[in-house]
């Protein structure tokens, strides 16, 4: 088992970080949040007094940090001066893609080896040690990065080089924004034609216009399996964190000069949806301004 440093332990990171210590790694866990820094104590982590004294004689050091800003900060004034040359460096933050190449590149430069690693799955896979990783960075990297994120997820995926990371989940999330809106918006008009939404979820749910957003996170309450809809659109995966993706992915598209309609129309329309005061509730709630219109 492995001394780690865990940076960043909100919603996210609170939990992976209790992962790594229950797998019997030496967590050494920091975060500007007192409180975030208790239940880590609780979770059976060491408490760090500051970002790079937990970066103290690690092999691995992993930050759960809200954006590309944090990330970029806390590699700068904390870990490069602090980590020995020989730790791997886990960013699995979401972050855009253009900030985890500048910092990829900045580690190679300090002679780390670094890559990105964004998950797929919610608050609920942190904790439960489910989560999907998408990895950036070299093939070696990747090969010294897999152990640690294996003992967090169900699944480590190599993406490509640094940077793959960031863009495959940004890629993803993209199609996910734009069918749960598809989803939603044929669910609604199936109910204004008069069709019962469980006999369009059984049809539409084995026929073409089957999808993850509609199988396994269906936007109507009483429909398909346990979502968030039968919880009022409490928990799940908020609006405001897919408008973050879909505000990345855009800008993305943008540099690159790639053409994303229906992902600028998804945005587009969670960003009025989070406008109206909803960026809490789970993302299959923009059904209920669907219906509204
Ligand atoms: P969060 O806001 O709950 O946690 C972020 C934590 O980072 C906070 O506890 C904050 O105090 C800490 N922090 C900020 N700056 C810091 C610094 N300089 N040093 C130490 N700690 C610092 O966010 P979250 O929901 O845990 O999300 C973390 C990342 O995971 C984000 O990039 C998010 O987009 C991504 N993500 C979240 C979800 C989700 O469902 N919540 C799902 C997939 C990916």
């Amino acid at each position: 088992m492995a001394r780690v440093a865990f940076i960043g332990l909100g919603n996210m990171g609170g939990g992976m970080a209790a992962n790594l210590a229950k797998k019997g790694h030496d967590v050494r866990a920091f975060d500007l949040s007192a409180e975030a820094l208790e239940r880590a104590r609780a979770a059976g982590c060491l408490v760090a007094e500051s970002a790079a004294a937990a970066c103290d004689g690690a092999e691995a050091i992993i930050t759960m940090l809200p954006a590309g800003t944090h990330v970029e900060q806390v590699y700068a004034d904390s870990i490069f001066g602090a980590a020995p040359a020989s730790a791997i460096l886990i960013d699995c933050s979401t972050i855009d893609v253009a900030t985890a190449k500048r910092v990829a590149e900045a580690a190679q430069a300090k002679g780390f080896a670094a890559v990105d690693a964004p998950v797929s799955g919610g608050i609920a896979a942190a904790n439960g040690g489910t989560l999907t990783f998408m990895v950036g960075g070299s093939e070696a990297a990747f090969k010294r990065a897999e152990p640690f994120l294996a003992d967090m997820g169900k699944a480590v995926i190599r993406a490509g080089v640094a940077g793959a990371g960031q863009a495959a989940k940004i890629c993803n999330n993209m199609i996910l924004g734009a069918t749960m809106i598809a989803t939603c918006e044929a669910f609604v008009l199936a109910e204004k034609l008069g069709l019962d939404a469980q006999a369009f979820f059984d049809i539409a749910s084995v026929s073409s216009g089957q999808s993850w957003s509609m199988t396994s996170y269906c936007p109507v309450p009483g429909v398909g399996p346990e979502t968030p809809a039968d919880r009022g659109y409490e928990g799940g995966f908020a609006t405001a964190l897919m408008l973050k993706d879909l505000r990345l992915a855009m800008a993305a598209a943008q540099d690159v000069g790639a053409d994303t309609p229906m992902g600028a129309k998804a945005a587009e329309r969670y960003e009025a949806f989070a406008a109206a005061g909803e960026g809490g509730k789970d993302f299959s709630a923009i059904i209920t301004a669907l219906r509204e219109t």
